[in-house]
């Protein structure tokens, strides 16, 4: 257990008696909770967070397991995020990224094709925009292939172009833009059936969760805009670091785990172990399945679900830390990696791990159907690979399909407010950001000057 949480249930028999009162209770310290958390306690306000599950992080948990570290979830973050860097506690206390680099290894038509984001030195500079550079070099990539994925020469220049569009323009700009499902989208812009197929549905797949490409458009550019202006990482230790590092860096005794709230109202929560805790403000950041069997009335919106399995094999199947689409979908395995050779800190030495994501409802000889693919994936046997987790989720992306409004509204009453990935995109950016938003609404009306300034929210990213 670490420092800065407080297993309830230790102690005396008055357990939480530091904290039957505080102006914030936070249910749920998930990311969105504990960014919330974050600006509450800068600004000089109390704040318990109350937690049901034994440890931190929610949907970013890490299991240990025989010096593995297993994610429960794919965790594809982007260095573009804007909150990796705005939230205090990630940037101050140096949250490690692990870079898939050179980028994403596409399997078109049976054949591996390279998508690397290369930096040029350009990259910044007065004549070009930040992150134009890589996106145009992504597409260059894949059309430098012998058979490429992305089809004849025009092709090509047209999704470098797009995403050299895209990663030009601010998110505000594309969330003005007319909405439609992402597919639908993508084929009225005019891209050809194979690059769509062969190259932007199955990074889309990846990056959204959503198989069908049914989520919103705006929000489908804004994570393409992400891609082609930073590099896609993972923490580095597991998912589970970034909800660590957040909750170290509160004052002692702010994060409760093992507390299950069973009832809530805008002055207290009643818990399942520990009876009554008062507030003056109360903040739900549990899912939203939860938030609306706390409140009813909050919408429940329909999920993507998401599996992921990890295995262990003797030798690395690939030596390089990229990720890998299936865009001729052989199989269950929407992208896997070699995760071990992108952050070797997850993996004991002379083990290799291999954790594969499969969109959508999992078949039911999911091991056996997922070995066949990662032995065609990768060009290896899987025979002797030994299965360590399966982790199924079916409500771990909530959906956003048009119309989607990224900014969901996070204050209910004075006195009552909500967040979490379900009030803004269903990312870990964007639960940050909700959590976020939710503690300026507060701050807002306890009259309180956040420490932060209120013009950058209008201007962050999914
Ligand atoms: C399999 C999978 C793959 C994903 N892949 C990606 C990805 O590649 N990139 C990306 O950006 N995002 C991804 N996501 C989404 C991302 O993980 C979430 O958007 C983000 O973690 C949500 O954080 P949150 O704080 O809103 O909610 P949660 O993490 O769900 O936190 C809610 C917390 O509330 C607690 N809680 C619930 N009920 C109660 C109660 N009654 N009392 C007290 N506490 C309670 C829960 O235990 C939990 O800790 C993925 C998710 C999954 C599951």
């Amino acid at each position: 257990m670490r420092p800065h949480t407080s297993r309830a249930d230790l102690g005396e028999g008055h357990v939480l008696s530091s904290a039957r009162h505080a102006d914030v209770v936070i249910v749920g310290a998930g990311v969105a909770g504990l960014s919330a958390a974050h600006q509450l306690t800068s600004a000089g306000v109390t704040v318990t967070v109350l937690e049901a599950a034994p440890t931190v992080g929610g949907r970013m948990a890490t299991e240990r397991i025989d010096g593995f570290r297993l994610d429960r979830i794919g965790p594809l973050v982007n260095t573009s995020y804007p909150e990796l860097r705005r939230t205090p506690g990630l940037a101050g206390l140096g949250l490690e990224l692990r870079s898939f680099s050179p980028g994403v290894l596409v399997h078109s038509e049976g054949r591996l094709h390279r998508a690397g984001v290369r930096r040029s030195a350009r990259r910044g500079s007065s004549h070009t925009p930040r992150g134009v550079e890589g996106a145009l070099t992504a597409a260059r990539a894949l059309a430098s292939a012998p058979r490429t994925p992305l089809g004849e020469a025009f092709e090509q220049a047209r999704l470098a172009t797009a995403l050299g569009r895209l990663a030009a323009t601010p998110p505000s700009r594309l969330l003005a833009r007319p909405e439609l499902p992402a597919l639908d989208a993508l084929d009225a812009r005019g891209f050809s059936t194979r690059t769509v197929n062969g190259f932007l549905r199955p990074l889309l797949s990846a990056l959204l969760g959503d198989p069908e490409l049914t989520t919103s458009s705006r929000v489908a550019d804004l994570v393409l805009r992400g891609f082609a202006r930073g590099r896609m990482c993972v923490p580095a230790g597991g998912a589970a670091t970034l909800p660590e590092l957040l909750a170290e860096a509160l004052p002692p005794g702010t994060v409760r785990t093992g507390v299950r709230v069973t009832d809530a109202s805008i002055s207290s929560v009643t818990t399942e172990e520990h009876g009554r805790v008062s507030c003056r403000s109360l903040l739900l950041a549990t899912g939203a399945r939860t938030a609306a069997g706390l409140l009813p009335g909050l919408r429940v919106p329909a999920f993507h679900p998401v599996t992921v399995l990890h295995h262990t094999a003797p030798e690395p199947p690939l030596n390089e830390p990229v990720l890998l689409l299936d865009a001729d979908r052989t199989g269950p395995v929407s992208h896997t990696t070699v995760m071990s050779e992108v952050d070797p800190s997850r993996a004991p030495h002379g083990r290799a791990l291999v954790t594969s994501t499969v969109l959508g409802r999992p078949p039911a000889d999911l091991d056996r159907r997922v070995r066949a693919q990662l032995a065609a994936l990768y060009g290896t046997p899987t025979d002797d690979w030994e299965l360590l987790a399966v982790h199924h989720d079916p409500e771990a992306v909530p959906a956003m399909p048009p119309p989607h409004d990224p900014r969901r509204a996070v204050r209910l009453l004075d006195g009552l407010y909500v967040c979490g990935d379900h009030r803004d995109t269903s990312t870990v950016q964007g639960a940050l950001f909700s959590g976020r938003r939710a503690a300026q609404a507060i701050l807002r009306d306890f009259g309180v000057q956040p420490g932060y300034a209120a013009a950058s929210l209008s201007t962050a990213a999914a």
